[in-house]
């Protein structure tokens, strides 16, 4: 790629052609502070927080959509740079009901850490009337807006929009009167937002948070008529750590498993061996819809913010679905039956709770058609970064926690699990199933790199005993969008398609650690997360569901096969179609 030479602060620097100054500040080492600005999602240049000076330029330009020229001289540490900065940001605070004491937010704010950085000491100063728009958005199931901790970024609009094409959320009204909400004022619950929580992902400051579980997980684990379970899903291990200072990708199973034993729950399990139980009866309903004509494409259904989004925009398309739980809800169900019974503990004494990347998972736990046994398969859904809050709120250090191992018989697991958290990897566990059953042969290599991979939009095709199967991997709901049109045209043919609602998969949810901007700009934090999944898979003993002994023994004793009567009871659910509201 052609470069070109500009000076900043000073200092030559050579950059590729069509970056911005932004990014060849990067490359110099240079921090140029920014807030609105995500890349490829919100480059909307509207925060004035990055400004800099250009040589002959009338007025400080914002460096995250400034494009560099050949000779360009830039400055971005003038006092006129730095005194605009401030001035911005005391004008934010202006309008900002500042509660740092106490905010979720605090010590992982954007906006405070920006305050902090350029020496906003002087908080009060523009201080006057409030917007009239500080309303509390309480109305859906998963997440609460507090607008008058919103400084408009349009961060989330922008994600709701542009990434995941729902569209649910935008800027209200007009000047200083402008808010964050919904058209015609309906409550969020009251619109087709699928909860996927990206979001808050996003959001840079405390104004989208999850709706807070931790003070009821307490409770129940105080409660000693209670007996308190909890599971994990998959890519948590995967990104817990980062709340605690380590290295985006470090896995941190074994001091999760510690540490939620010392929260107090009864028995640690693993969301594992559920995404494991998942794989055996959707491979088994796969193969009966390939070999006796059933409804294809086939589509998994383990990602609670693709099924909703499928319900609100593609309801012709619920019969595609397949009709098998989320693994959270296959861990819950299993857990109120099969293992209740074992134990001989009444369902109705049990708080399963369960620890997801995912804000989706708080509405999929109140979907009907999910109580095997009589009760709510999962009674309450904490995000990680609930977890991560229960584990500071009893002052356990973290990282010097020793590894410890998941309890038994719900906490066996394959390899083929354990990369449920990253997109394909549903697809891959579930090809190393389905091939093995339809040859009868034991697969040479059970690495399916073709769906591996952060890219929006996957496919393959794979030879199975002499019939071409096509496969399709979509991440982000704006990809699902763009690949469900491509089959309803008659575009593209596929058997079998994964789609997860977040991009990259669960790595990515919308209840994993939040990254501020300055992160998530320059660092592929999907595909660390990701590594550190594969990583583990790679070095398991088993890689294949159908192996895991605990799965083996649930069918003997319980289930009787996959797909059995019984196993439809407990394992399987049903769809509602939905209008599109926003
Ligand atoms: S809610 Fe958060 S992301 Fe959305 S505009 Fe406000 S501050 Fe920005
Ligand atoms: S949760 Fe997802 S769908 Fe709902 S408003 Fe946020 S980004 Fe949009
Ligand atoms: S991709 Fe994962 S985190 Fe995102 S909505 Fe689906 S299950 Fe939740």
């Amino acid at each position: 790629m052609e470069n070109i030479t500009i000076k900043i602060n000073g200092v030559e620097v050579s950059a590729p052609k069509g970056s911005t100054i932004l990014e060849a500040a990067r490359i110099a080492h240079i921090k140029i502070p920014t807030l609105c600005y995500l890349k490829e999602i919100n480059e909307i240049g509207a925060c004035r927080i990055c400004v800099v000076e250009v040589k002959g330029a009338k007025s400080l330009v914002a460096s995250c959509v400034y494009p560099i020229n050949e000779g360009m001289e830039v400055w971005t540490n003038t006092p006129k740079v730095l005194d605009s900065r401030r001035k911005t940001l005391q004008l934010i605070l202006s309008t900002h009901r500042r509660e740092c004491l106490s905010c979720v937010r605090s010590g992982n704010c954007e906006l405070q850490q920006l305050c902090h950085e350029l020496k906003v000491d002087d908080e009060n100063k523009y201080e006057g009337a409030m917007p009239e728009k500080c309303m509390l958005d309480t109305s859906a199931a998963h997440m609460i807006r507090d607008n008058s901790k919103c400084i408009l970024c349009r961060r989330c609009s922008a994600v709701c929009e542009n990434v995941q094409g729902v569209g649910v959320i935008g800027a209200n009204a007009r000047g200083f009167n402008t808010y964050i909400g919904q058209a015609f004022d309906m409550g969020l619950g009251d619109t087709s937002c699928v909860s996927c929580g990206q979001c808050i992902a996003v959001c840079p400051t405390g104004a989208l948070t999850e709706k807070d579980c931790t003070d009821e997980v307490f409770a129940a684990i105080a409660d000693p008529t209670k007996h308190v379970f909890v599971q994990t899903a998959p890519s948590v291990r995967a990104a817990l750590g980062e709340e605690f200072g380590l290295p985006i990708g470090t896995n941190v199973e074994g001091r999760m498993v510690a540490a939620l034993r010392r929260l107090g729950f009864e028995k640690v399990f693993d969301t594992d061996f559920a995404a494991d139980l998942t794989i055996m009866e959707e491979a088994n309903e796969f193969l009966g819809r390939v070999q006796n004509g059933g409804v294809l494409p086939m589509i998994t259904s383990c990602s609670p913010g693709w099924i909703k989004y499928c319900e609100h925009y593609f309801p012709d398309m619920t019969e595609n679905l397949s009709s098998c739980k989320s693994p959270q809800q296959m861990f819950g169900a299993v857990l109120k039956t099969y293992y209740a019974e074992k134990a001989g503990i009444d369902p109705k004494d049990i708080v399963s709770v369960s620890v997801m990347p995912c804000t989706a998972k708080k509405f999929e736990i109140g979907r009907d058609d999910q109580d095997a046994a009589g009760v709510p398969d999962v009674d309450i859904a904490l995000t990680t970064r609930e977890l991560a809050r229960m584990i500071k709120r009893i002052g356990l250090d973290f990282t010097e926690l020793p590894d410890e191992k998941f309890d038994d018989p719900l906490g066996e697991s394959t390899g083929a699990a354990v990369i449920f958290g990253a997109t394909g990897g549903v697809m891959e566990a579930a090809l190393r199933t389905a091939v093995e059953k339809l040859t009868g042969e034991t697969l040479a290599s059970l690495d399916f790199k073709e769906v591996r991979g952060i890219e929006g939009i996957k496919e393959a095709t794979y030879n199975v005993a002499g019939m071409d199967v096509n496969v399709a991997v979509a991440s982000g709901l704006g990809n699902a969008r763009a690949l469900l049109n491509k089959v309803k045209n008659g575009e593209a043919s596929y058997h079998f398609i994964e789609i997860m609602g977040c991009p990259g998969g669960c790595v990515n949810g919308g209840g994993q650690p939040q990254q501020p901007g300055t992160v998530r700009n320059f660092t592929d934090i999907r595909s660390l997360r990701a590594k550190a999944l594969y990583d583990q898979d790679a070095a398991m003993p088993v890689r294949k569901s159908h192996e895991n002994p605990s799965i083996i023994k649930l069918y003997d004793e319980y289930l009787g096969e996959p797909g059995s009567h019984k196993a439809h009871e407990i394992l399987h659910t049903t769809y509602v179609k939905r209008k599109v509201n926003q």
